[in-house]
């Protein structure tokens, strides 16, 4: 046995694998991180249903944060059965009849253009009106300022078609909105969204003094350690004193909710040599952890180090077919040996929402672990019309 996240309290022959695990005992430190920005900040803190949709989890999360934006019309569904509050909506771009249908109970949709508010702002507001409720109109702004490297997360990189650059605005734009929203950063400290504060009101002032919301994006990873929360906290208690007319600043993070409170569990089923020895595991990263491959990045194993580091080195691999498939070498204490099991860390963000079946791989189980009461859940299975479904 490598090592042991449940600390002998769940019967690891017995426990199920691949699957991911929600610790909730860490997810409610986070949350409570996330309700002392909102208490010290007057910001409000909105889930991104994007990084992490375990609805088994939205009663306890909307304990601590008071809604969630959604990246379309699945997920704002998801967002009133499962979490209620208040629902935000952004797309690059919307159908007609996602408008029709969202306006019935979300707090606001946010376009990308001003073209989209031209086509759909009046339906917006008609079909709320219709539905007893007001609807906000947001507009996602381009503030051509990010320091984001990797280049596929960079929304202001060349040619992005993400957000409105200044130069598409009409003068008329503010007498159409009621929020304005940019999202421009990715797992930064408030150093980050201080310098972009700057670019966005130097592009936008004007408009920025003409609304009544103003939604700062995701990108802020207020959970991990070392992020200056008091920074945070200041720039957007001067945001609200520089502009008296913003009612409400809405932050919407989705990593910084889940960060490090999961782990994604795996078994080794076979070790094979060539050069190295290879252990292949009961998993598919392509599948599975997909951002280790899309990122690229190497995520952490409880216990391993890194090759060479400790006495025993593999390559770690899945059991799909594609090449690629493959995690990294790491090395451990002891030999690896079949059944072993392997906890990747911090799996609960950009995974369950991102599983496919591809080489017809089955998906991971979805657990949850109270540490205080030592239970573990199984909360979702998924078999063969999982997969047969999609098809
Ligand atoms: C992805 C996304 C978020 C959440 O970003 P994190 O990096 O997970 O905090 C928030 N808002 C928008 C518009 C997004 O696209």
């Amino acid at each position: 046995m490598v090592s042991d996240i449940f600390n002998g309290r769940v019967d690891l022959q017995k426990f199920r694998t691949p699957a991911y695990v929600t610790f909730l005992d860490k997810l409610e430190e986070n949350l409570k991180a996330l309700k002392r920005v909102e208490d010290e900040s007057n910001a409000r803190v909105l889930l991104a249903l994007k990084a992490f949709s375990m609805y088994e989890t939205f009663a306890l999360i909307s304990r601590y944060l008071k809604g969630t934006v959604s990246s379309g019309i699945n997920e704002a569904m998801l967002a009133r059965e499962y979490f209620g509050g208040e629902i935000h909506v952004y797309a690059p771009a919307f159908k007609a009849e996602e408008v029709r249908a969202l306006a019935t109970f979300c707090d606001s949709i946010v376009f990308n253009s001003e073209a989209q508010i031209d086509k759909f702002a009046n339906l917006a507001r008609k079909t709320a009106r219709e539905s007893g409720r007001e609807i906000h109109i947001g507009l996602r702004v381009n503030p051509e300022y990010s320091e984001v490297e990797t280049q596929i997360y960079n929304p202001c990189a060349r040619g992005s078609r993400l957000g409105a650059l200044r130069e598409s605005l009409t003068d008329g734009i503010a007498d159409k909105i009621d929020m304005i929203h940019f999202h421009t950063m990715c797992e930064q400290n408030s150093d980050v969204l201080e310098r972009t504060m700057h670019h966005f009101e130097k592009k936008f002032g004007d408009i920025i003094d003409r609304v009544r919301f103003a939604n700062f994006g995701g990108g802020h990873h207020i959970t991990r350690s070392g992020y200056d929360t008091g920074r945070l906290v200041k720039i957007v208690k001067d945001f609200y004193t520089r502009h008296s007319n913003i009612e409400k600043v809405y932050l919407e993070p989705g990593e910084a909710v889940a960060l490090n409170a999961g782990y994604f569990a795996a078994r080794v089923m076979e070790v094979v040599k060539n050069g190295v020895e290879i252990a292949i595991l009961d998993c598919a990263v392509p599948c599975h952890m997909p951002d280790v491959i899309e990122m690229p990045y190497r995520p952490r194993i409880v216990g391993a180090g890194e090759p060479g580091e400790k006495k025993y080195t593999y390559a770690l691999g899945g059991r799909s077919c594609l090449s690629g498939d493959r995690v990294g070498e790491y090395s451990f204490d002891e030999p690896l040996r079949e059944n072993d099991i392997l906890f990747f860390e911090d799996m609960s963000i950009y995974t369950m929402v991102k599983t496919n079946t591809f080489n017809g791989m089955g998906l991971p189980d979805i657990d949850m672990f109270d540490s205080r009461s030592g239970r573990l859940d199984v909360v979702k299975s998924f078999g063969y019309s999982d997969f047969k479904g999609r098809l």
